[in-house]
């Protein structure tokens, strides 16, 4: 903890209403040419899109409506293509983690040869930094708005790789609490729980520093607080308190990453199609009893913030607001078998595995996923 460094070159505007700002954002970033990357139904269902053709009007926008939930390489690669084409000089990635990693992707190709895959399997280093990008997240989860990663879907090894790169954070992420006002229940549930497990790993990662323990444990308190309401009533209050949380634990994360949760979720996500965040989430209790004994210190500041008086109420409370919030909390309502578990313990160890707070094996991981099937 004494000796640490952050780096965080993304200019933030966060508040409700600010997406109006998007032409002075633009402006700032003396874009005249916008290629937008957005997923394939919502912007335009939700009116976001037309509101944007309005805020840009006076420049040239071309629209890349294409991006599926966890994006593929072939999307990201046709996108780059698709901007190349159009001479875009500025990149905008609007909507959740899926929109933004590719809009980041897509600005990356524009200074950098090949495909995206040749990046994420190491056959390419980024030799440039790519054209500026804005990103606008639309659900408060992923905090990608302001980090370097960019997770791509590689179904050639049915995996979920990242590219981690200073050059990768976007210039400018305009978060405007009010766009995620659309998200159906089930994505906002998904969504606020991913930001729930960031913050968690945030809070025990062995790389924790004491600017992003600070982030983690505001994040921890916003999303416990506010992710049901946020779900349920939707009211400006608490869905403002889910986009602060998701974005800070963004900020955390770009400085220290994730610990074992998030590869952990890959290929529950792959191989039975569950939402990002819910795949994230089922593995959060199971994994805070497992770490308790590790990180009684920490545990103690976290749970006199929550009022709770040990770890395992801390689980429990995790898992009842799971199940308000009707997400799957036993790996066998997914599909899961046991036959699998060898499997997901191969392939659900990342890099930031290492950084959990008690060290994980491949044995331990199955006896995780036996504890919630
Ligand atoms: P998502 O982007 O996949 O979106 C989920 C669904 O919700 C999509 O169908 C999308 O079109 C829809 N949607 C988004 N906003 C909406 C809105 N306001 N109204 C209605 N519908 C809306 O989900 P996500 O959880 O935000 O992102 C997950 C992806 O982000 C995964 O690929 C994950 O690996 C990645 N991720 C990236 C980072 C990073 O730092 N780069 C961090 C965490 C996760």
């Amino acid at each position: 903890m004494e000796d640490w460094k952050f780096y965080m070159p993304t200019r933030i505007r966060f508040g409700w209403g600010r997406f109006q700002e998007i032409h002075q954002v633009v402006d700032e970033l003396k874009g005249k040419r916008i290629f937008l990357v957005t997923g394939k139904k919502f912007a335009k269902t939700s009116g976001v899109l037309d509101k944007l053709s309005e805020y840009l009007k006076g420049l040239i926008l071309e629209v890349f409506a294409e991006v599926e939930e966890n994006p593929s390489i072939e999307t990201v690669d046709r996108g780059a293509v698709k901007c190349k084409e159009a001479m875009s000089d500025l990149v905008i990635g609007l909507g959740g983690g899926s929109a933004m990693d590719a809009g980041k992707a897509i600005a990356m190709l524009q200074k950098n040869p090949g495909s995206i895959r040749e990046y994420l399997d190491q056959e390419r280093v980024c030799q440039a930094k790519g054209l500026p990008c804005v990103a606008i997240p639309t659900t408060s989860g992923t905090g990608s708005e302001v980090t370097p990663f960019t997770v791509i879907y590689h179904p050639a090894k049915k995996a979920k790789p990242a590219i981690a790169l200073p050059e990768n954070f976007p210039e400018v992420a305009l978060v405007d609490p009010e766009l995620t006002m659309s998200m159906p229940f089930e994505v906002a549930a998904s969504t606020g729980l991913d930001a729930l497990c960031q913050a968690v790993e945030g809070f025990w990662s062995t790389q924790a520093n004491p600017v992003t323990l600070s982030l983690a444990f505001q994040a921890i308190k916003l999303a416990m607080e506010n992710v049901e309401s946020a779900c349920f009533e939707k009211d400006r209050d608490s869905v403002t308190h889910m986009a602060l949380a998701s974005h800070l634990t963004g900020i955390e994360m770009s400085q220290i990453g994730n610990t074992a949760i998030h590869p952990l979720s890959y290929p529950i996500t792959i191989d039975h199609g569950v939402s990002h965040g819910f795949a994230c989430a089922i593995f959060l209790p199971a994994i805070i009893r497992f770490n308790a004994s590790a990180i009684r210190d920490r545990f103690r500041d976290l749970l006199t913030l929550l009022n709770l008086p040990n770890p395992e109420t801390f689980a429990d409370k995790i898992e009842s607001l799971m199940e308000k919030l009707k997400a799957p909390r036993r790996l066998s309502e997914l599909g899961v078998r046991e036959e699998e578990f060898p499997g997901i313990a191969k392939r659900g160890w990342g890099r930031s595995t290492a950084w959990n707070p008690r060290p994980m094996t491949e044995e331990d991981i199955i006896q995780i996923c036996k504890s919630i099937l």
